[in-house]
């Protein structure tokens, strides 16, 4: 369990040190710990580099990707795995990161004697291969071709059921051993997924924050190290300096130091911070809106963001932090309101399931340091939709209206 339900629990009372806007409590003295992959590589031209990362870890490497990322990438990996002499064996993903999907993966690295998978593409490739390869027990290579989540460095998987709503977190004892970013591919891809990365991102930080603040747990069921918060923070720090450059420049397809830091930021950064600092209601909630169909177009770092707003509703931030970050995202291109989450007419049964998901016993909404109910967070949900187009009005933006649909 995650957070463990503590819905009978009081309210957490420790007391704070406030440093710059951070939050720790001072008094735990239970067990830290944090989780890191093997090696971390990112970098233009990256790729090129594949096959000698690969070649340190096993000789039968399988790649998992769908046909449009094969297209993208297998000219630079042939060279790369023929360099290091490898052969190259793709198998194509098939689309739902599901746990059938995982178990046909793993018999095809069976099938194929592979000593090592590599997940090529996007979070759902990438989870998928993470899963075969833990069934095996033969090493996990990351080849992100997008910066749009952070599933490429931690040791879980998300598993989506085949209609693509969550069904639970599955965990690993290791984190892949390699991850190659290269960010020549990132610049080139639709500007879209850089955003859906920024979004998953900045909610490192916001649940990082409230975990340090009370008796939550990581992701690895222990408290979070200070250096697992700190990651966390320096995500956020980076995001509020480059991420509309990076968006910027991507537009254009180029690599710049912006897109750099924003690559690791929604990469690195926010993959060690959010398993080894913790996660709270920004990703439960972002659970929660998978439960229902309406949501389904819109890519998990999009949903995460109504997520993070929900979550500094709860919380009762400070109304002018709730609405700078409403502010800032929207220029970013995410989505603040429920109307651009599919939801601007959703009935209360609607939000109430929402909600519902949101707040199940092994989410780790349960890691806020207050009790939160199914009513709290469909209050939240309303209060997004309200001072989200508050926020875009005042903003000079277009008001939100129709979704966003980039799955
Ligand atoms: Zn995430």
């Amino acid at each position: 369990m995650l957070g463990g339900d503590r819905s009978d629990s009081p309210p957490n009372t420790a007391k704070y040190t406030e440093l710059e806007g951070e939050t720790m409590t001072q008094h735990s003295t239970g067990l830290r710990s944090l989780m890191s992959p093997g090696r971390y590589v990112q970098g233009r031209g990256a790729l090129t580099e594949l096959g000698t990362h690969v070649a340190r870890h096993g000789e039968r490497p399988l790649l998992v990707a769908d046909n449009q990322v094969r297209e993208l990438t297998e000219e630079p990996i042939r060279t790369s795995f023929e360099a290091a002499g490898l052969p190259v064996l793709f198998e194509t993903f098939g689309g739902v990161p599901s746990r059938v999907e995982s178990e046909r993966i793993a018999a095809r690295l069976r099938d194929h004697g592979a000593d090592v998978v590599v997940g090529v593409g996007g979070g759902a490739p990438i989870d998928t291969a993470k899963a075969a390869g833990d069934d095996l027990g033969v090493p996990r290579i990351s080849v992100p071709t997008v910066a749009s989540t952070d599933a490429p460095t931690s040791a879980l998987s998300v598993v989506y059921t085949e209609a693509g709503a969550f069904e639970s977190y599955r965990f690993y004892d290791r984190n892949p051993d390699v991850v190659v970013l290269d960010t020549e591919l990132v610049a080139k891809a639709p500007t879209h997924f850089l955003i859906a990365g920024v979004g998953d991102a900045l909610a490192t930080w916001i649940e990082a924050r409230a975990v340090s603040r009370g008796d939550g747990t990581t992701m690895i069921g222990d408290r979070a190290t200070r250096a697992g918060t700190a990651l966390a923070k320096l995500s956020w720090d980076i995001l509020w300096e480059s991420a509309l450059p990076a968006v910027r420049a991507v537009e254009h397809n180029l690599v710049t130091p912006a897109v750099e830091a924003v690559a690791e930021a929604n990469t690195l950064l926010s993959g060690l911070g959010f398993e080894s600092g913790g996660l709270a209601a920004a990703h439960a909630i972002h659970d929660g809106l998978t439960a229902v169909p309406h949501t389904h177009a819109l890519a998990h770092g999009q949903k995460v963001n109504i997520g993070s707003i929900a979550q500094l509703v709860l919380e009762g931030a400070p109304s002018s932090e709730i609405e700078e970050f409403i502010r800032f995202t929207a220029r970013v291109g995410l989505p603040t309101t429920l109307t651009e989450a599919g939801l601007g007419d959703a009935t209360e049964d609607v939000l109430r399931t929402v909600a519902e998901a949101a707040t199940a016993p092994s989410e780790t909404i349960h890691n806020l340091p207050f009790a939160v109910t199914v009513t709290d967070v469909v209050d939240a949900l309303g209060a997004v939709e309200v001072l989200g187009q508050q926020a875009r009005d005042e903003a000079g933006l277009p008001r939100a209206q129709a979704p966003i649909s980039h799955g």
